[in-house]
């Protein structure tokens, strides 16, 4: 069953009592069968509504602007990459590894850094510095002294949230703090009592899945549970973060250099100027660009080895 909260104003119905209602619905079998799985974050296509009882039946599914696959979400906008302070300290091979995993979505990120107040403003300031000749403006928080929460809230505002991060650096405390109280019960996703709607008008507007829960098995339920949590400044947050190990499984020889904003910015001051190769990687060809000269070069080198093979076992 998936929860489809009701955006958006029906033709047919001539008013808009209907929005933000919430309809519990299966998917048709016939999208079960060409394997279009239906995420969490999809705009839907639901039909056979019983408006009264509140079922529906999803027909089709929206073309997706973003798809991430952990945790699962469609539509994502905006990506929250979450690392602490200290406890854990900032590994900066590892944030490199998120940071491109989450460039290499397409979607737009903020990095914020949390746990604050267990440094002194020196070590903030020169992290400040250096995450900026990375590229990155970060933002600095604690879930803990609440300090930083409400620039975080702004980024996060009416866009459609995922926080993603190593284990540990507060992205569970964080998407509490950013819950907003007036959340439905979801009590009702597992009863067998499936009303079977009959058949209804079309409803076409622009509808999200608020929420998924698989079954499988007679009587036993095998839940992989993804919500989207309304945010109290509009937007939603997904309640699963996601990435803990970034995979880089998207990420190609070729894409990696795009996602290093030091590479973007190279190659951008020199334009119209071009590396001699098209498909240059940046290591010291002739007639490259690119220079060698910045912090994260070496980690952009041991990426690209990685993928490289990666790709050889393919
Ligand atoms: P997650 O694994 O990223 O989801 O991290 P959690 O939200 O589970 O937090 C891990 C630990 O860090 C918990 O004990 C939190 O209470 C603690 N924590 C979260 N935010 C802060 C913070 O701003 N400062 C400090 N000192 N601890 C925090
Ligand atoms: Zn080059």
């Amino acid at each position: 069953f998936m929860r489809v909260i009701v955006q958006g104003e029906h033709k047919d119905l001539g008013d808009s009592s209907k929005t933000g209602m919430e309809l519990l619905c299966v998917v048709k079998a016939v999208l079960k069968k060409i394997k279009r799985r239906v995420l969490v974050g999809d705009k839907v296509v639901v039909g056979s509504i019983d408006w009264v009882d509140r079922r529906g039946v999803i027909e089709n599914v929206f073309q997706r602007s973003s798809e991430i696959l952990d945790p699962p979400v469609a539509n994502v906008d905006h990506l929250l990459v979450l690392f602490s302070m200290e406890q854990p300290t900032i590994e900066p091979f590892m944030l490199t590894r998120f940071l491109v995993e989450a460039e290499s979505s397409g979607i737009p990120l903020t990095l914020a850094l949390n746990k604050t107040e267990l440094v002194d403003e020196e070590t903030l300031f020169s992290w400040k510095s250096r995450l900026r000749s990375w590229g990155y403006e970060p933002v600095f928080c604690s879930v803990e002294t609440k300090s930083g929460l409400d620039s975080l809230a702004f980024y996060l505002r009416d866009q459609t949230n995922v926080i993603v991060g190593p284990s540990g650096v507060g992205k569970s405390s964080l998407i509490n703090v950013l819950r907003s109280n007036h959340r439905s019960s979801p009590d009702s996703l597992e009863g067998d009592n499936f009303f079977d709607p009959i058949s209804g008008s079309k409803w076409f507007e622009d509808q999200r899945v608020g929420e998924v829960s698989t079954r499988s098995g007679r009587g036993k339920h095998t839940t992989r549970h993804v919500s989207l949590l309304p945010l109290s400044g509009g937007g939603y947050v997904a309640d699963t973060p996601g990435f803990n190990q970034p995979s880089l499984m998207k990420v190609t020889k070729q894409s990696l250099a795009q996602a290093f904003p030091e590479i973007r910015k190279m190659l951008k001051d020199n334009e119209p100027a071009k590396c001699s190769f098209n498909d240059c990687l940046h290591l010291g060809e002739p007639g490259c660009i690119v220079k060698g000269d910045w912090e994260r070069y070496s980690y952009y080198f041991q990426l690209l080895d990685e993928i490289r093979i990666r790709e050889e076992f393919q």
